[in-house]
């Protein structure tokens, strides 16, 4: 089966009203190639000038929002909230949001649970520390940050897993594509054999971790790497390129 590619742009804790602004005329010259969704991920505080201003073929992002739908927990946003400006994603469980903000796998399942139900879909991240690959625990980290999504969620039909290696994230050390590709697999195999062999088949499997122009051809020419989720070059006009990856 095909699945539609996906090339999501986390911009992270990066802009301002003016750096926004040119982003966004840049994205909007971008011709999107058929069968490739494109979703980008600003600051909560510029989430809705993008939704305001980006074209309606791409999709705008949350970068993180919190399991409840209001109420006295200042500092977060909910995925109601997204809804009521119209934005319809959410990232989950990026590994700076794991180590800095020390969320566990069970609060990363929770949130997923919640935004899900909410109407949001998620981008939900997993991946492994540079210790755990040379210890080679990386099926094991993995599998189990997976899994504590697959205990909180019964339909993965709005869901995209991103796996994104610690040690690839803003290293400018991109994993090669043999090393995503056996990953992916694993990760579409655990969801054949614990969840379902349909959602196996249709859930996207997208890289994250040092993809630039240079090297997302080779990574999309990849069996299971179905797009990808990009930090520092989606704030780059070779961004373009990455969207086109696939082609
Ligand atoms: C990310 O932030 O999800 C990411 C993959 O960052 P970078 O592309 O900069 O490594």
């Amino acid at each position: 089966m095909t699945r539609t590619f996906f090339v999501g742009g986390n911009w992270k804790m990066n802009g301002s009203v003016s750096q926004v602004k040119t982003l966004v005329d840049n994205l909007n010259k971008v011709s999107i190639p058929s069968g490739t969704e494109v979703v980008i991920a600003p600051p909560a505080l510029y989430i809705d000038r993008v939704r305001q201003t980006l074209n309606k073929e791409i999709g705008v992002a949350a970068q993180n929002t919190y399991a409840k739908c209001s109420g006295a927990f200042t500092g977060e946003i909910s995925p109601e909230m997204l809804k009521d400006l119209g934005i319809d994603w959410t990232i989950l469980g990026h590994s700076e949001r794991r180590e800095i903000f020390k969320e566990s796998s069970e609060f990363v399942g929770e949130k997923t649970a919640h935004a899900l139900k909410a109407g949001i879909k998620v981008i939900a991240c997993i991946g492994e520390k540079l210790e755990e690959r040379e210890n080679n625990t990386t099926t094991q980290v993995v599998t189990a940050q997976l899994k504590a999504i697959a205990d909180k969620i019964d339909d993965w039909t709005n869901v995209v897993v991103a796996y994104e290696p610690v040690w690839a994230i803003g290293t400018g050390k991109v994993a090669t594509p043999e090393q995503a590709q056996e990953v992916h697999e694993t990760l579409r195999k655990w969801l054949a054999e614990n969840v379902s062999k349909d959602v196996a088949e249709k859930t996207r499997i997208i890289y994250g971790g040092s993809v630039s122009a240079a090297n997302a051809a080779e990574l999309a020419k990849k069996q299971d790497v179905d797009g990808f989720l990009v930090g520092g070059a989606s704030l780059k006009p070779e961004f373009d390129q990455i969207i086109n990856a696939r082609q």
